[in-house]
């Protein structure tokens, strides 16, 4: 696959392209890559020159991971180093252990781990390599509307406002997404309110075939080893705590992981490598994700928190419900509301039980003597751990972890 090259400036007729996708994280590069698959003709616009940097705790899950090779990049992920992880071990304040082992609950289910610098590079690649143009370093800073309808985006190129026009916009531009703001779609929940900070670290120990998430009182913690003995560090706490911290976001970060033993443990003979990243809040999610001219995808459509590890799964399962749909109304010649309908159909069929998992997750992880139960109720009872992690991982319908049966099994003494 070739690398992504800055293109000239496109002229701005309305029939050079059929879509516009502003973002080239996996939710956008992966619907790039289906629409151009599909034949359309498509400009993929990003702020940053990739590869990039990313705040996120690199963490595929396994449908992510399936999802990846549906993409045909799998194997070139594992080629750059993609760790396999057959497990979460998942720790909780009182000291006990949850185990979800994906490849007990399926054979062969596995989480990958590789950095965002490589993966969104990588998948950037696979939406050049059908076809898709790609210009960098192009800055969206407003949507435009024509009669009701999205009919492109004005972007900021080598410090020149240009008009990039096209019957459909996908919003694919993250957690800040211009498109969901320009729309005034933006909604963020009230609650959680956190924010996540993450590092790479080399040289951390006992760190074996999988990833692990430390839950404390004061915050979480999330271990994830990455390519080149690289391990992927993050710490979550409540936003209010991080921005009215006392003195430099190092020393909040080092001094919250030091607070959780295991994790010191296993970091203390390593060294921090580059920068620390941080988002937050995190929660966020868009009024409605189709209308007339566009489409939103990832975390510009919805994002709660990465304790539950399915943010990238969502951008790259959202771009194989979107894709599909935004070809048939391209060549139907109707990008409306009504046309692209089916599009929030599949995505709630898709994405709604899993959220209320995550919501109960998170009413779990903020009640520490609940959460202690809990770990100790599943790791006594290994189908109902097998459950939850195949719900986990994305590859068990996530109604199973909702059902009376499993959550009266999941409570009882
Ligand atoms: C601390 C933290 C840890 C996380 N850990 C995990 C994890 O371990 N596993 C997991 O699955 N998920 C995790 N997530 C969530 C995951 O990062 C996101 O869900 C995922 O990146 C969404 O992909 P996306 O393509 O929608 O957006 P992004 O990956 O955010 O990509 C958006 C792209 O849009 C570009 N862009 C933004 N604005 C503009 C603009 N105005 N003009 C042009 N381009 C623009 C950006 O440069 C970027 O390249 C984590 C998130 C956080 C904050």
């Amino acid at each position: 696959m070739s690398t992504p090259q800055r293109r000239p400036l496109p002229a701005t007729r309305p029939s050079d392209y059929e879509a516009i996708v502003v973002g080239a994280g996996p939710g956008g590069s992966a619907t790039a890559a289906l629409l151009a698959d599909a034949g359309h003709r498509v400009l993929v616009l990003d702020k940053a020159g990739f590869p990039r940097h990313k705040a996120c705790s690199e963490y595929v899950n396994p449908e992510g991971a399936r999802l990846l090779r549906d993409l045909e990049v799998e194997e070139e992920a594992l080629a750059l180093g993609a760790h396999r992880m057959a497990a979460m071990l998942i720790h909780t304040p009182g000291g006990g252990r949850f185990l979800a082992d994906f490849a007990e609950a399926e054979v062969g289910r596995a989480a990958l781990g590789l950095s965002r610098h490589k993966l969104d590079h990588l998948l950037l690649r696979r939406a050049t390599a059908a076809g898709a143009e790609v210009m960098e370093r192009a800055h969206v800073r407003d949507v435009l509307v024509e009669r009701g309808s999205v009919v492109g985006v004005a972007a900021t190129i080598d410090g020149a406002r240009a008009e990039l026009r096209a019957p459909l916009v996908v919003g694919a531009d993250g957690h800040h997404s211009v498109v969901s703001r320009a729309l005034g779609l933006d909604a963020a929940p009230p609650w959680p309110r956190k924010t996540g900070l993450v590092a790479h670290y080399r040289g951390v120990t006992g760190l074996d075939a999988w990833g692990e998430m430390h839950v404390g009182r004061h915050g979480y913690a999330g271990l994830a080893p990455l390519e080149d003995g690289l391990t992927n560090v993050a710490f979550v706490a409540d936003a209010a705590v991080v921005s009215g911290r006392d003195g430099p976001l190092e020393r909040f970060f080092e001094g919250g992981l030091a607070r959780l033993p295991a994790v010191a443990t296993k970091l203390a003979g390593a060294e921090r490598v580059g920068g620390i990243r941080g988002v937050g809040p995190m929660a966020r999610r868009a009024r409605r994700t189709a209308g007339d001219g566009f489409l939103l995808v990832g975390d510009a459509a919805s994002f709660l928190d990465p304790f539950t590890g399915e943010g990238i799964y969502e951008a790259l399962r959202a771009a194989h419900l979107a894709a599909p749909v935004a070809s048939a109304a391209l060549r139907a010649g109707d990008v409306s509301a009504a046309t692209l309908t089916p599009y929030r159909a599949a995505r709630r069929r898709a994405f709604f039980a899993k959220r209320q998992v995550c919501w109960l997750v998170q009413g779990f992880v903020h009640a520490p003597a609940l959460l202690d139960y809990a770990a100790a109720r599943l790791d006594r009872r290994p189908a109902l751990g097998r459950t939850l992690a195949g719900v986990l991982g994305d590859f068990r319908p996530a109604q199973q972890a909702l059902s009376p049966v499993f959550l009266a099994r999941l409570l009882r003494p």
